[in-house]
């Protein structure tokens, strides 16, 4: 198989197989992340990609899932995707689920009837990095795009029939912007229909400009404390009938689970409980032992 550098994949999608079919990430400039830093975004070779269809054909012809490789791969057009998920079903003629995180500008290159043709094709869920939905915050944090990028684009998945995921990105707003950071994102997220919403909390990690800001006095990061705080504040706003996760170093608390507004109140009460009495010292110490997103 062809992997070449930092290899992301979901951990919640069926692990295996993986097929690299871009490298590094399109964007590359998100303030809190160094994992594509000196990989360039380039498409695999489509010899890469055949050679590495075949080695999974040998191990697994009757493969139904397969999660597409690297930071943001639907980056791709149309045009170039479509030889590539043909070959996937050539070679893996069960395939029924073709997984891939990627970004919400990705989506942009693409007609809703193309996002209907890669549906067809197996593309039937996505993971959308988004962060937040604060216009201030995506600045900030040099996302990108802004929050009526986000309504516009996932629409588009809506229309063309195609799951996603959405994610929050607790803290990484800052004191400064925290409450509005929470509460608009709720805003935006809940005029989508996301099938889940997963969090992860900030981590400063060497290498990223959050972290050299925070360093000169420029950004003010959150406590544990606050963190959760905040968290629930994006949760008590949140409305959509999804399923919900969170990455957040909560110790004995499972915030895990489909039907999101059945458990709602039991996730801000299980907040509640940490925010009073929940170890912050061992979260902030498996925070900083943190060494990659
Ligand atoms: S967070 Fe995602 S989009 Fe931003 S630079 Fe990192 S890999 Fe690229």
């Amino acid at each position: 198989m062809h992997f070449t550098g930092t290899v992301y994949r979901n951990p919640y999608w069926p692990t295996w197989p993986l097929l690299e079919i871009t490298q590094g990430c399109t964007h590359n400039r998100c303030k809190f992340c160094t994992m594509y830093r000196d990989v360039p975004f380039r498409m695999s070779p489509l010899e890469w990609i055949e050679e590495d269809l075949k080695e999974l054909a040998g191990c697994d012809p009757d493969a139904r899932t397969i999660q597409l490789l690297s930071a943001n791969p639907l980056a791709l057009t149309y045009e170039k995707l479509e030889p590539i998920l043909v070959m996937i079903n050539k070679y893996l003629p069960k395939i029924e689920y073709i997984y891939a995180s990627t970004r919400v500008t990705d989506i942009r290159n693409k007609t809703v009837e193309e996002l209907k043709k890669m549906k067809k094709l197996g593309v039937r869920e996505i993971s959308l990095g988004v962060e937040s939905g604060d216009d201030p915050t995506l600045d900030r944090i040099n996302k990108g795009y802004h929050a009526a990028d986000i309504l516009e684009q996932c629409h588009k998945l809506e229309e063309a029939g195609i799951d996603y995921w959405m994610t929050f990105l607790n803290g990484v707003a800052g004191r400064e912007h925290s409450r509005e950071h929470a509460i608009n994102s709720a805003k935006i997220f809940n005029q989508c229909k996301p099938m889940l919403v997963g969090t992860g909390g900030l981590t400063l990690f060497p290498g990223t400009p959050l972290l050299e800001e925070a360093e000169r006095g420029e950004f003010d990061p959150l406590s544990e404390k606050e963190m959760l705080e905040e968290l629930k504040l994006f949760v008590e706003n949140l409305t959509c009938d999804c399923s919900f996760i969170t990455h957040h170093t909560i110790s004995g608390v499972n915030l895990t689970g489909p039907d999101f507004l059945a458990h709602k109140e039991k996730i801000v009460a299980a907040l509640d409980r940490e925010i009073k009495n929940g170890d912050l010292d061992r979260m902030a110490a498996i925070r900083r032992s943190k060494r990659t997103l």
